[in-house]
């Protein structure tokens, strides 16, 4: 397993400061956020899921808040970048994720406003394990 997917849903708009990379508002609406593990894919996945760590990633710092729910976490074999390339959605936050990133994703955070519509994209792609 080479990499990851966050469906993650914020429930109502906030505004957030995402570590150094500053402050943004995030529309109510879907995010999908793709990741990878060196080592243990699951480990990274767990602590994805636990609300009491220190926030390290860009990606702690939406889901720390009271608001921000992940809803589906799927596995791919495709590498983080290419996974990222393939999914469907709105860059709204260049950057977010995407520091060690080599294919200028520009970010591996990306937004849709209709979750059928996302999961439409995803399964048809056939990314998924
Ligand atoms: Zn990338």
């Amino acid at each position: 397993m080479q990499s990851y997917q966050l469906f993650i849903n914020v429930t109502k708009e906030i505004n957030l400061k995402i570590g150094k990379l500053g402050t943004f508002i995030f529309p109510v609406g879907y995010y999908f956020y793709t990741g990878s593990a060196k080592k243990n894919i699951d480990k990274r996945i767990k602590r994805h899921l636990s609300k009491k760590k220190n926030l390290h990633w860009h990606i702690d710092y939406l889901l720390n808040n009271d608001a921000v729910n992940i809803i589906d976490i799927k596995k791919s074999e495709m590498t983080e970048c290419s996974l990222n390339k393939k999914t469907k959605g709105t860059i709204i936050i260049d950057g977010f994720g995407s520091s060690d990133c080599n294919l200028f994703c520009k970010s591996h955070l990306k937004y849709q406003e209709n979750l059928a519509l996302a999961d439409l994209t995803a399964n048809a792609l056939g990314v998924y394990k």
